[in-house]
């Protein structure tokens, strides 16, 4: 059999090294560069591969076709590969079919790598022997290559990955939210996108289990045509309040989570776990409901609550979301670099509770800033804008700032937007970075601004 890779990177040549042991002539191709660490494996494998070009009779002479999520289907080759009837899989698809490992996968518009990272940590500390897998560290399939053999993997999936699963089958599956996003790849019909995330529960059986936030606009109407078509997976929905169908939310200061006895097959004897909102060791209200999913879903899983209880307590967070950096003169900075549009950002602010000084700016994504000016309002003294241009907002929110005496800072690098913060918080304060914006236009990536501005953080005067 022969397969083609097409994307060399982390998931493409993972797939590539799981694929020639499993006895296929493989052929990965890349229309960029590979990446150096990429080539060197792919050499040491004695894998053949192009980068900088697509060589067609290669390509369309395949009988297996795996893609890289970050190749649209509007590619040439792809469509080319569709119009010649060759089958094109995702690498966790692909990577799937050769383990027995039960999957755990996770995915939503927000809050996946946070809810994801917990949930290994919790299956970790709960004693499973469980992978990490997806969207997050090394490639599934680079793993069972390695041979290693796991009981549980836990999945971060995308969208872009769910597209081209189709067999693939999750033991638990978890659903955070569906809000606008990568719009651009549905043809710009939200519907599409939320197909595309609501097949997390395709395949899944009565003895499965979905795990979702019931109050989104969109996943408990998703989820009962897909019920009414015949899906039998039981599903466990949660929300903010507490609601009739739901098992999961907040009441009284306490996070609570009661399945019932008997209710599903995974965890048949119930699931209770209450604990106040202030011990959970994340901030924020869309916090809470990513402990609610991992909680419920490790519990399905067979954790025992009270480890999951104290997990929640100590888990330290991802970086980059959310993370507090430190204090310096009695401020405290908290970095959310990863904060590129504005439903993070919103989210961030309302997770605060001393006054903010705010830094915006960035590549802009087409964003509505207006949607922030409540919270602005309320929880703002200052907005630091930080790009290469900001003139978007200025025209978003001088105005505001100076109805209601917002400070505002005009700075262009991370230096100097450090600086400018540091002089306009108060003792008390909080410096977020929340930018609500890509980074592409001053930094490499979030990352790289994140890792910049906890620099100048800790350089500050203590
Ligand atoms: P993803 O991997 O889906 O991009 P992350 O866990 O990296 O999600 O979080 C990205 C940002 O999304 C965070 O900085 C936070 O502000 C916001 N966020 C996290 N969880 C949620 C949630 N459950 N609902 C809404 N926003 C969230």
């Amino acid at each position: 059999m022969k397969i083609v890779i097409l994307g060399a990177a982390e998931s493409g040549v993972g797939a590539a090294i799981l694929a020639q042991q499993k006895g296929y002539e493989v052929f990965v191709s890349d229309m960029g560069t590979i990446k150096e660490k990429y080539a060197t494996m792919l050499d040491e494998h004695h894998i053949a591969y192009e980068s900088g070009q697509h060589t067609a009779e290669r390509i369309l002479d395949a009988d297996e076709c795996v893609k890289s999520p970050g190749i649209p289907d509007t590619a040439p080759m792809v469509a080319a590969l569709r119009e010649k009837g060759v089958p094109i899989l995702g690498e966790l698809e692909f990577a799937a079919r050769y383990t027995d490992a039960q999957f755990l996968c996770i995915t939503g518009s927000n809050g996946k790598t946070t809810t994801t990272s917990l949930i290994y940590y919790i299956m970790q500390r709960a004693g499973f022997n469980v992978g990490l897998g997806g969207n997050i560290g090394k490639s599934l399939a680079l793993q069972i290559a390695e041979g290693e053999q796991r009981d549980w993997y836990v999945l971060e999936v995308s969208s872009f990955q769910l597209d081209t699963m189709y067999d693939f089958r999750a033991d638990i599956s978890v659903l955070l939210n569906i809000t606008p996003d990568h719009l651009d790849r549905y043809e710009f019909c939200m519907q599409n996108y939320v197909d595309s995330k609501m097949r997390i529960i395709q395949n899944q059986t009565a003895q499965d289990a979905f795990v979702f936030w019931a109050d989104d606009q969109y996943a408990s109407a998703e989820l009962a045509k897909r019920q009414e078509a015949g899906n039998p997976v039981k599903p466990i929905a949660f929300t903010d309040e507490p609601s009739k169908d739901s098992f999961g939310c907040m009441k009284d200061g306490m996070m609570c989570i009661d399945v019932p006895e008997g209710y599903t097959l995974r965890a048949a004897d119930g699931i209770q776990l209450h604990m106040p909102l202030e011990e959970l060791s994340i901030p924020g209200k869309h916090n809470v409901r990513n402990c609610i999913a991992a909680a419920t879903a490790t519990i399905l899983a067979g954790a025992d609550a009270e480890v999951v209880r104290q997990c929640l307590r100590d888990f330290p967070g991802v970086e980059h979301r959310l993370e507090r950096v430190c204090d310096r003169s009695g401020v405290h900075y908290i970095n959310d670099s990863k904060a590129t549009n504005v439903d993070a950002c919103q989210v961030a602010l309302e997770a605060q509770t001393t006054p903010v000084v705010l830094i915006v700016g960035g590549t802009d994504k087409g964003n509505d800033y207006s949607t922030l000016y409540d919270l602005v309002r309320q929880k703002c003294r200052a907005i630091v804008y930080l790009g290469a241009d900001n003139k978007k907002l200025h025209d978003s929110f001088d105005q505001l700032a100076a109805e209601f005496g917002i400070a505002i800072g005009d700075t262009h690098s991370m230096e100097d937007c450090v600086r400018v913060c540091s002089e306009l918080a108060h003792e008390g304060d909080t410096v977020l970075l929340s930018p609500c914006c890509a980074s592409f236009d001053l930094f490499q990536n979030m990352g790289h601004r994140g890792r910049l501005f906890k620099e100048f953080v800790r350089a500050l005067p203590e």
